[in-house]
């Protein structure tokens, strides 16, 4: 059926008297709702002064790029590439686009694009939804959202470490225990080479508890083999041989330059000589912070370094680092270690008994919320604004502080009458509502 027959059968639907059938959200992605979208904001906060403080800027790219990015960018033989994209053909011009599966690429793409390293390197950041076809799970879903930073530009480790202690200066901010930084190096395409061939030469000799996907990536890509999450080829992964041992001495005193630095900070590690990225534009460092609190989806953020992703989508060479970060993971790991966020207070709560009393009343609260008070306004039901009575009862239970009353005498008298909720023993006081800049602040939490 055309997309023109499906509008005209919901438009048709929608005017008979038969109820609409129900629909619900597309598996695997979510609403997020009040009072959990509290959490990421609080996250989202943290986020923005953070990076504020390592001198990151704020980037925001579409959410849909031309497919040719990823295929170039992550690597034709990747998961996700080869199964977890969410393509399709733009309806007017045939063109091939796909919903961002992550957002290095993307980022890259507009940087080489819009020339931002024209005048040297470029540290950025950004936050948003993510698409993958996977199998929905704890920690893992088709719409889910990363914060990532991407350092474009510099070729020493020091922005490596920069990056691992921003990260890690956020865990500490929120109060996140139980995360461990494991990093590696894969060192340059030359070592890499040579690494392969010895990769390939080991798995060979074990062809037999390869899977299908292994055998397939054999001889196309087999650093991916490294990566997979199935149990019974874990025996055979940890036995062969070691990137790290193909390394030259450049490739090396990277490595040891961003040890360095988090060791004199005080962070600790685990060098991981099998931990791969799933993604081919990483070179020299990567490395993934992980938690063992949330199953097998235990990696909250990972990243590295992809000196050569930027030649690779068309740009002129520029070295480069980043990570990315599962917000869903993050904030399942705080719920997890029992942060709460308490729902966001509420200073007042506007009860107006008349409708004819809104117009002042409503001028009154725009002038409080312009001086820093968040007020809730009773609604009313078409017209009839409800008793003083049920309109006390929603302010007592919105947690207010406050009950201002915009009562018909009030009115008359130029004031409103601002009762104690919480603390006192419902105690009122009546103020100007001309002057109602002035007593603003009194109604505001004293945090
Ligand atoms: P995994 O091995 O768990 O599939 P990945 O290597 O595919 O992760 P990256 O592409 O490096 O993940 O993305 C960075 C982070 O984004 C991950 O460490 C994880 O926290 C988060 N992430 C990735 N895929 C998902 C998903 N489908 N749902 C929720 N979070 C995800
Ligand atoms: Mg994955």
């Amino acid at each position: 059926m055309d997309n023109f027959k499906i509008i005209n059968n919901c438009m048709r639907e929608s005017t008979t008297a038969r109820k609409a059938e129900k629909l619900s959200a597309v598996k695997g992605m979510n609403d997020i709702l009040p009072p959990e979208s509290a959490r990421w904001e609080k996250l989202e906060c943290a986020v923005r002064v953070l990076m504020r403080r390592y001198a990151y800027e704020n980037i925001r790219t579409p959410i849909v790029e031309p497919t040719a990015l990823f295929v170039r960018g992550l690597g034709e033989v990747t998961d996700i590439v080869e199964k977890e994209m969410y393509s399709f053909e733009d309806r007017l011009n045939g063109e091939a686009l796909t919903l961002r599966p992550e957002n290095t690429a993307g980022v890259v793409r507009a940087a080489v694009e819009h020339s931002l390293l024209y005048n040297g390197g470029k540290r950025l950041y950004y936050m948003g939804p993510m698409f993958r076809h996977e199998r929905p799970q704890r920690g893992r879903y088709r719409q889910f959202h990363q914060i990532g930073a991407e350092a474009l530009g510099f070729g020493g480790a020091e922005v490596d470490a920069e990056l691992i202690l921003m990260a890690n200066a956020l865990w500490r901010e929120l109060g996140l225990a139980d995360v461990s930084l494991q990093i590696n190096s894969l060192g340059q395409p030359d070592e890499r080479q040579l690494h392969r061939a010895a990769l390939i030469a080991h798995f060979e000799r074990h062809i037999d508890v390869l899977d299908e996907d292994a055998n397939r990536r054999l001889h196309l890509n087999p650093l991916r083999l490294l990566d997979s999450k199935n149990p019974h080829m874990q025996g055979v992964i940890e036995a062969a041989p070691r990137l790290l041992d193909f390394l030259g001495a450049t490739s090396k005193a990277h490595l040891r330059l961003v040890t360095s630095i988090l060791d004199a900070n005080g962070m600790s590690y685990v060098i991981n000589p099998r931990l791969v990225r799933g993604m081919d534009y990483y070179n020299l460092t990567v490395f993934e912070f992980v938690t063992t609190r949330l199953g097998s989806q235990g990696t909250i953020c990972a990243g590295g370094r992809y000196d050569y992703l930027t030649e690779q989508i068309g740009g002129k060479p520029a070295p480069a680092v980043g990570w990315a970060m599962g917000v869903e993971r993050v904030l399942e790991l705080l719920e997890e270690q029992n942060t709460t966020t308490s729902p966001a207070a509420v200073d007042a709560y506007a009860i107006v008994p008349e409708a004819s009393a809104l117009p002042l009343a409503m001028a009154c609260l725009e002038i409080l919320r312009a001086n820093g008070v968040t007020v809730l306004m009773h609604a009313g039901t078409g017209g009839a604004m409800g008793s003083m009575k049920s309109q006390f009862k929603r302010a007592d239970a919105s947690g207010a502080r406050f009950a201002l009353v915009f009562g018909e005498d009030e009115i008359a008298k130029g004031v409103v009458a601002i009762k104690a909720l919480r603390d006192g023993d419902g105690a009122q006081v009546v103020r100007e509502l001309a002057a109602a800049a002035e007593w603003a602040s009194s109604l505001q939490l004293a945090t």
